[in-house]
């Protein structure tokens, strides 16, 4: 009987049963660079930790377990696995990507794949018409759903068809919603890209990506290049992340919880213009969601009435904390404008709705009424400072 996600977090079905490492509960830390051959032409099926490494390879099976991929790669950071998937394209292929993205993807298709030869289309795919941007040279679309950080939904399911008709691939960044909410490649996907620093790792105390898979030829070529351009993740960050995932289900849970009180809480604030958050009844995404997701996850994205409210929130919260990043168990304010979006062209930026009103949260797991206990002292403070 197929096991629910929860469980999968935490039980390898294929190493049950079995008493290897001495029967360890938390599987070890394989910290060797190389390994001995038994003998001219017997090896124990690892030769060099580039290629592979025990640690990371249960990683890598449990995270290909929870996306129902038939291979998952563990990489050094979210952007060593996004950047290692760029290697299956060549000069002159065309790529359809999300206009709204993480900045560090954004970055790296402006930047680095256009410099190699790569064309690229930025379009918002939860509402332009994907299929006319497709030309005899496109080779992917790239997607975000939801995206980073304006939370636009696309269907997977349509773009998915689409792909599939002019046989492009489908590429989506999962991290927003992890594999405990949403499963791209049962959606049609071909390709599912996580940062694991997020959610999957959980405690924002490592770096991590991750490459899945349900394509037998795009696992073939993710090998030959992760073997070849090495940027594998160590075994202790493999370690960390198999550790953070065990907790995955109630993670993801208890934020989700926190973040659909926190989007009503700030809707009711008048200094609060806009609530963007997947999970409300009004945001445009949420029939989608709904269909596709399992939940809203725990991100979400509101503007103030000013610059000047936005950024002496920052200044003034305490336990909540103004740092980059997201998914892990403590609540965290970014300023999109200056951090995770500031290489973003400011035309761009704006266009795409991050303007220097913009706030993201990522809400944590602490109780909520500590949270919004805060946010209500440092709302206060700040309307008596700009308003008196
Ligand atoms: C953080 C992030 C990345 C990049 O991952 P790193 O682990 O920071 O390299 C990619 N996509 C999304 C959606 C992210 O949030």
């Amino acid at each position: 009987m197929a096991r629910g996600i929860g469980t999968k977090c935490i039980h390898l079905e294929e190493s049950e049963g079995k008493s290897e490492n001495y029967g360890a509960l938390s599987y070890p830390i394989y910290q060797s660079a190389t390994y001995a051959h038994l003998g001219v032409g017997r090896s124990t099926g690892y030769d060099y930790s580039r290629l592979q490494n025990p640690t990371r390879e249960q990683l890598e099976k449990v995270v290909a377990t929870l996306e129902n991929g038939i291979d998952a790669l563990a990489f050094s950071t979210g952007m060593a696995a996004i950047a290692l998937m760029m290697e299956l394209f060549k000069p002159g292929d065309h790529l359809i990507v999300d206009a709204d993205l993480y900045g560090g993807s954004i970055r790296l298709f402006n930047n680095v794949s256009k410099k190699n030869g790569i064309l690229i289309s930025s379009i918002d795919c939860y509402k332009e018409d994907v299929e006319s941007y497709i030309n005899e040279n496109t080779k992917a679309i790239y997607i975000e759903t939801p995206t980073n950080p304006m939370m636009n939904v696309t269907d997977i399911e349509a773009v998915a068809k689409i792909a599939k008709k002019h046989n492009v691939l489908l590429i989506v960044d999962n991290t927003f919603l992890s594999p405990y909410f949403q499963n791209p490649l049962d959606l049609g996907a071909d390709i599912v890209v996580h940062s694991g620093t997020k959610f999957l790792g959980g405690h924002n105390d490592t770096l991590a990506g991750f490459l899945v898979t349900n394509r037998e030829d795009i696992s073939e070529k993710f090998r030959f290049l992760i073997k070849t351009t090495g940027s594998g993740l160590a075994p202790f960050d493999s370690w960390l992340i198999l550790r953070g995932i065990k907790t995955l289900a109630i993670r993801m849970e208890k934020s989700q919880q926190n973040a659909i009180e926190i989007a009503k809480w700030l809707k009711e604030q008048k200094a609060v213009t806009k609530v963007i958050y997947p999970g409300l009844a009004e945001h445009p995404g949420y029939e989608i969601m709904k269909k596709q997701a399992r939940g809203f996850g725990s991100m979400l994205t509101f503007r103030l009435e000013s610059k000047e409210f936005a950024l002496a929130i920052l200044e003034k919260v305490r336990m909540i904390k103004y740092a980059e990043s997201l998914g892990g168990v403590e609540t965290l304010i970014t300023y999109p404008t200056t951090q995770t979006h500031a290489d973003v062209p400011k035309e761009i930026r704006e266009k795409n709705g991050i303007t220097e009103e913009t706030l993201r949260l990522s809400v944590g797991i602490e109780d909520a009424k500590d949270l919004l206990d805060e946010l209500e002292k440092v709302f206060k403070e700040v309307e008596r400072e700009l308003h008196g």
